[in-house]
């Protein structure tokens, strides 16, 4: 974490032995359950934390309703009249890291949170827009939204910067409901195309039931597009951020996702794009279980399901459904055939995603080659030592 001073005086908190532990570690989190002292602290605030024995730990942003309780901004101790500042440098830095590792796009996360030392903060771009996550009590406060609105705009001088709310998180920080929407400039700018590895996109900050696309793929499917040939299946497409990319490449693709309005924005990408896709609305556990047993072939599929382990106790479960998914893909994949398989869960490792497929290429009875192992795309970073910020795991497999 990029180091700041300072020496105001803050509320404090004490953590247990095993918290600090952890933040020696160079983990940011402490959990309600390792907290010693605090309690009656003000949600959102900034506090002084410290170990069992008093000795300053750093500096953190306090949630009195997260599991989550303490975020770390900085490993010594800094006063409330530098935060501002602190906030408008780590904003640039972010900016700045993507000027390094989001080339060939017009859209990508110019901040992921805790992994840009900014916890409680996302902003995506799509064109000429932002979108921005405020996810936490301290970075929903009305001065720092301000701070932060501030220097995107400085630094980015975007057309137009929307608001994305998430109801669940808001009600899990205990924070007001709030309505998505524009915060800054003009309507029109919310609406329009961008360009991902020379594909084109349509984007909506607000009426789409998402934002936008999933960026964090962008490598993925420039690097599955590679390999791809013949007849290809994108499984779980959404608005085709594989199809459209395995479409310069392939004979023939079809998508396949549940969400009709997903499917309605994809074929507009398709239009586009110039280009010819099947869309197919559709459970992909039946459809693929269906197609296996009618005997159908593809020379490419890409299997990018959602996260199906959610929590550490979903893992069996979503172990089962990684399996099912892998085993009819691997059974219908012609020899030569390449599979990208995807896991956004972060509670299943890439080692473990991997034994899954060596267990549905042993069923399936086929052999595998690993091509490439792959994670999130650049503009997400990982921070090693905090793990949940590495989420994204692609294997990209050849049948032989
Ligand atoms: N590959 C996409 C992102 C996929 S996100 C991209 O790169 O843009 C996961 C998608 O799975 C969502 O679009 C969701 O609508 C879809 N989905 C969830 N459950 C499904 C199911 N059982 N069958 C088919 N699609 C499903």
């Amino acid at each position: 974490m990029p180091k700041v001073s300072g020496d105001q005086e803050l509320p404090g908190v004490r953590v247990s032995a095993r918290g600090a532990g952890r933040l020696r570690d160079g983990h940011v989190w402490v959990y309600r359950s390792d907290l010693e002292t605090g309690s009656d602290i003000a949600a959102g605030a900034l506090v002084r934390v410290a170990d069992d024995r008093g000795k300053v730990l750093g500096t953190a942003f306090y949630s009195s309703s997260s599991q989550i309780a303490i975020r770390m901004l900085a490993h010594e101790a800094i006063g409330l009249g530098e935060l501002p500042e602190l906030l408008r440098q780590r904003v640039s830095a972010a900016v700045a890291h993507r000027k390094m590792v989001a080339r060939d796009t017009e859209a990508y996360r110019v901040i992921f949170s805790e992994a840009d030392f900014l916890p409680g903060l996302i902003v995506d771009r799509y064109g000429q827009m932002l979108s921005v996550q405020f996810l936490t009590q301290a970075m929903d406060a009305a001065g720092i939204r301000a701070i932060v609105l501030d220097r995107l705009q400085e630094e980015l001088q975007p057309a137009a910067i929307v608001e994305r709310v998430e109801a669940r998180v808001r009600e899990l920080e205990q924070l007001p409901a709030r309505e998505p929407g524009l915060m800054t400039g003009t309507g029109s700018a919310t609406k329009g195309v961008f360009t991902m590895n020379g594909v084109k996109f349509h984007f909506d900050g607000l009426h789409g039931q998402k934002t936008g696309a999933f960026l964090d793929q962008r490598e993925n499917y420039a690097a599955a597009a590679q390999y791809a040939h013949g007849e290809a299946l994108d499984v779980f497409c959404y608005q085709g951020g594989f199809a459209l990319h395995l479409a310069r490449k392939c004979s023939k693709v079809t998508g396949v996702d549940s969400s009709l309005p997903a499917l309605e924005v994809a074929e507009e990408n398709a239009k586009l794009n110039g280009t010819e896709i099947e869309w197919m609305e559709a459970n992909a556990f039946d459809l693929l279980k269906d197609y296996a047993s009618a005997g159908h072939e593809y020379d490419t599929i890409v299997l990018d399901p959602p996260a199906f382990a959610k929590t550490k106790r979903d893992l069996p479960a979503a172990a089962r459904g990684y399996k099912e998914l892998n085993l009819r893909a691997l059974k219908m994949l012609r020899p030569g055939g390449i599979l990208a398989t995807c896991s956004c869960s972060y509670h299943v490792s890439e080692q473990e995603l991997q034994d899954i497929v060596v267990a549905a290429s042993l069923d399936a009875k086929r052999t595998v080659r690993l091509l490439e192992k792959r994670v999130q795309a650049k503009d997400h970073p990982i921070v090693p030592a905090v793990p949940e910020t590495a989420y994204l795991k692609a294997l990209v497999l050849q049948v032989v």
